[in-house]
């Protein structure tokens, strides 16, 4: 009798980037308290595997965070849930989101996923080439620059959320101003190798909300841009 494999589009369907696997960090996440249902199903079908190195492939549905090479890395699941869910989290569904710090497009398809009009930033070519090239090739529709993204985006905005995805020690005014009325920011901040995750809402009265929640690393917010 001949075995019959079932293939999953996106997957190898067998191996370690099985369903099963995914289905293993989904498990993981809602023990560390990811909540949103929405996110955990992105998660579950977003194919991290794709934005990584063909070397690291294989681990890629571990919560860790991976080199992506040009001494960035591929944000670790648990901190890509996390920041989602925290700009769901508003009485009216966001719908235009700024990412800074594209890397290897994984936070910006797990964005596209859930139907969002993701906008996303980079500052070094190499890994924006590579990023659109991923994100083109799963049939994500999501707008970048190559640009220094401290500046934001003024064009497109004002937006909905920002997910900034490289830590600074404070947070950038420009992307403050480009955050809409009832819109939330989320952004590693701090000194050092370590931050925290700051979330700012603006309220429906203009004020600006601020909360300190959890610590997380990130690689640095740097200045300039990169052709290679
Ligand atoms: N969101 C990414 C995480 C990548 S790591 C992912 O899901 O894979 C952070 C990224 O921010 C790196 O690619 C780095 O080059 C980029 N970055 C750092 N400073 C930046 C800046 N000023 N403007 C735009 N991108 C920046």
């Amino acid at each position: 009798m001949i075995a019959r494999l079932r293939l999953d589009p996106g997957t190898s369907g067998i191996g370690l980037t099985s369903q099963r696997v995914r289905d293993r960090l989904i498990e993981r996440l809602r023990e560390q308290g990811i909540r949103n249902e929405h996110v955990l199903s992105a998660i579950r079908n977003v194919p991290r595997h794709v934005f990584m190195d063909e070397a690291l492939a294989q681990r890629a549905y571990e919560d860790s965070a991976f080199p992506i090479g040009h001494g960035q890395t591929i944000s670790q699941p648990w901190v890509v849930a996390r920041m989602t869910e925290l700009i769901l989290d508003v009485p009216v569904p966001p719908r235009k989101v700024l990412e800074i710090g594209t890397g290897s497009g994984y936070q910006a398809a797990i964005l596209a996923s859930l139907g969002l009009q993701v906008h996303t930033v980079e500052r070094i070519g190499a890994l924006l080439r590579g990023a659109r090239k991923v994100l083109r090739g799963l049939g994500y529709n999501v707008r970048s620059k190559h640009d220094d993204g401290r500046a934001g985006w003024a064009e497109h905005g004002p937006f909905d959320a920002i997910v900034v995805t490289a830590g600074a020690a404070a947070l950038e005014p420009a992307l403050l101003d480009q955050l809409a009325v009832g819109g939330t920011l989320v952004a590693p901040v701090g000194a050092g190798g370590t931050q925290t995750l700051l979330r700012v809402r603006r309220e429906d009265d203009g004020q600006l909300r601020q909360d300190m929640l959890e610590p997380v690393v990130f690689v640095p917010l740097l200045a300039g841009v990169i052709d290679g």
